[in-house]
């Protein structure tokens, strides 16, 4: 840095004050020329021009790289080859009042082989250890490059090493040409000695991986005593022993942390030593591992409870030992929304949200399952025209589905319903297994219910029904199970006491605190009325107990078997969800109301809400059911839009 004690040379300017606003001129440095360009050795005198009214400032004139330019007496020199900036300023006022002028100070044709030269000499650098070529050529300059090795049995021409087990010490000559120019020089270099790659790969060969990360808890044994070279002296250390420690074990962190290993390996009766430094990358916790503990703290928080009625607070973030951000979203946002503000829908429903957990590109998937309570009412009729409205539908859909079983798969057809409510309740027969046969493991025995565990028979060879069944379970020669009822699409059997353990979830959970319901899918049956069946027993099993639909499993839920396999393939779980929804409806809230229902499109649709001859096109249907409760009776009209056939 050079300073200038600025003379107030311009005072004749006095015009200038004109400019001055607010006390202060428009302008306070002004240059002449404000770039440069010169090659190395040139000078340059700068003209510049300071306003009047700072004529008692100091002005000072900086190079920004004095190994391209400095400035010295009024005068810039070009010393070295590059671009830089000379910044001028005032003392007082460095960041407000500058100017920066540039230089670009490029080289003559006579310093380019000069200049090569020392640049092939720190490419080379002092020492010959890999395989590494010479340069043959400047990424600039077009110059040509010659090498001799004055040693040529430890170093070729090119540059390759011929290592002897100790250092030995070489030297290349090496010429430069440019346009008639030539510069030389003779370069020493140490020929390393494999004697110390040899400790090198053997010390660094105790990790998993030079370049994978590490990703578990690892101790590595580092040994630092070689039997090839008990003289070597090697000593080595972590340069973050809170993530590598130096007896070699590696602690996970939160997030990865690049750490180093020094080693040194000495020889001290020859004089040599030599320090390696490499690079790893301690891993710290992948976004899955992240996402569990988020999950962790989501669920003691109880962020997102298995039944709710009010508006959900979600976390947008999560900001403890390490920080994600978390976006929630819906599968029915008309009843959660993605931000988890609440509308009761008329009857109970259950809905999935999921948290994404991001953590910088990668993210996570975190899914919790909630119940939303159903609306309540002041005025019973407007309860009873929310429960029909969730009957009547817009649509009838359609749809050929797929029976799988122990023997060839089929297609069985839904031709569409309507899910009219009836008051009757289940007609169950009690067939209870003997108190001594071996697949009734706890009689008299009591358990808390917890579950309602659906299955299904996977038996879809003719005649495989609710009769079949109460036979089978019955004969002892056979490999152990038990369940507690079988619906087909007319009968319901009991075989086991609802309190009691039956072997049916493949786990302890679910066999202990769940209520076993296996449905038929023999080819006599119509599916969607067992389904409809199972449905009813379900919520009056939930009701009696007091559980609710998020306390209905499949038995998938507990072993993953494919079970109940039909509603699961052919995606009608959440049509089953539904039914047992409108049914627990009825059985919670309308008991003392009887619905008396007729179709109105009676060669379509039979008198349950099934349609029984559809007439291969879209058609409408309408029907009626008739309300009584406390002595009013009030009736409701409903047409539907049968689709046509999904499967032609
Ligand atoms: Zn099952």
């Amino acid at each position: 840095m050079r300073r200038l004690k600025f003379f107030a040379l311009l005072f004749f300017l006095l015009m200038a004050y004109g400019c001055i606003r607010d006390g202060k001129p428009e302008w306070a440095i002004n240059a002449q020329i404000v770039e440069y360009t010169m090659k190395v050795g040139d000078e340059e005198t700068l003209y510049l021009e300071v306003h009047p009214y700072y004529k008692t400032q100091n002005l000072i004139i900086e190079s920004m790289n004095e190994s391209v330019v400095v400035f010295e007496d009024g005068i810039i020199r070009a010393v070295g080859e590059g671009k830089t900036e000379i910044k001028v300023y005032l003392e007082d006022y460095p960041d407000e009042c500058y100017i920066e002028i540039s230089v670009i100070v490029t080289i003559t044709d006579k310093q380019i082989p000069e200049t090569v030269l020392e640049w092939i000499k720190t490419q080379i650098g002092t020492e010959v250890d890999e395989p590494k070529f010479f340069p043959t050529s400047h990424p600039q300059y077009a110059v040509e490059i010659e090498y001799e090795s004055q040693n040529p049995d430890v170093l070729s021409d090119n540059g390759l090493p011929f290592k002897k087990e100790f250092d030995v010490e070489a030297s290349v000559k090496i010429t430069v040409r440019y346009n008639g120019y030539v510069a030389t020089d003779v370069h020493d270099v140490v020929v390393v000695g494999y004697a110390f790659n040899s400790i090198y790969n053997y010390f660094f060969n105790q990790f998993p991986s030079f370049t994978r990360r590490i990703l578990n808890d690892i101790n590595v044994r580092m040994d630092t005593i070689y039997n090839a070279y008990p003289e070597a002296v090697v000593t080595w250390h972590s340069t973050d022993v809170s993530v590598f420690t130096n007896a070699g074990k590696y602690i996970q962190p939160i997030n990865d942390k690049p750490f180093q290993i020094v080693l040194v390996v000495a020889f001290p009766d020859r004089g040599l030593e030599r320090t390696y430094v490499e690079n790893y990358t301690a891993a710290g916790l992948s976004v899955y591992d992240r996402a569990a503990i988020v999950q962790e703290w989501l669920e003691e928080l109880k962020i997102v409870p298995a039944m709710i009625d009010t508006d959900l607070e979600l976390p947008q973030i999560y900001q403890q030992e390490f920080t994600v951000t978390l976006e929630w979203s819906s599968d029915k946002p008309k009843i959660i929304s993605d931000d988890g503000q609440i509308s009761l829908p008329n009857k109970n429903e259950l809905v999935t949200l999921t948290c994404k957990v991001i953590s910088g590109q990668e993210s996570a998937m975190i899914h919790f399952k909630t119940e939303v309570a159903g609306k309540g009412y002041e005025d019973k009729w407007e309860e009873i025209e929310a429960f029909l409205d969730e009957i009547f539908l817009d649509k009838i859909k359609t749809q050929r589905y797929t029976i799988a079983g122990v023997t060839a798969s089929f297609y069985r057809y839904n031709y569409g319903y309507v899910p009219f409510y009836f008051n009757e309740r289940s007609d169950v027969t009690q067939d209870l297994l003997p108190a001594d046969h071996a697949f009734r493991p706890s009689p008299y025995q009591s358990y808390t219910r917890k579950y309602v565990v659906i299955h299904d028979t996977a038996n879809n060879n003719p005649g495989a029904g609710v009769e079949m069944h109460s036979q089978f379970i019955k004969n002892p020669d056979r490999t152990a199970s038990s369940w507690h009822y079988t619906v087909d699409d007319e009968l319901i059997y009991q075989h086991i006491p609802d309190m009691e353990v039956a072997w049916h979830a493949g786990d302890g959970e679910g066999n202990r605190y769940g209520i076993g319901i296996e449905t038929c899918i023999n080819p006599e049956v119509d599916y969607t009325v067992v389904m409809q069946k199972t449905a009813k027993l379900t919520a009056e099993l939930l009701y009696k107990y007091g559980l609710t639909l998020k306390d209905i499993r499949q038995h998938y839920d507990f072993t993953k078997k494919e079970c109940p396999r039909v509603m699961r393939i052919n995606k009608r779980w959440d049509e089953f969800i539904d039914l047992v929804s409108i049914e627990y409806s009825g059985i919670s809230k309308f008991s003392d109301v009887e619905f008396v229902w007729e179709s109105l499109s009676k060669n379509i649709m039979n008198d349950k809400g099934y349609v029984f001859n559809h007439p291969g096109v879209e058609t409408t249907v309408t029907y009626k059911v008739k309300v009584t409760y406390n002595n009013e009776t009030r009736e409701y009209t409903h047409t539907s839009v049968l689709l046509p056939p999904a499967w032609s």
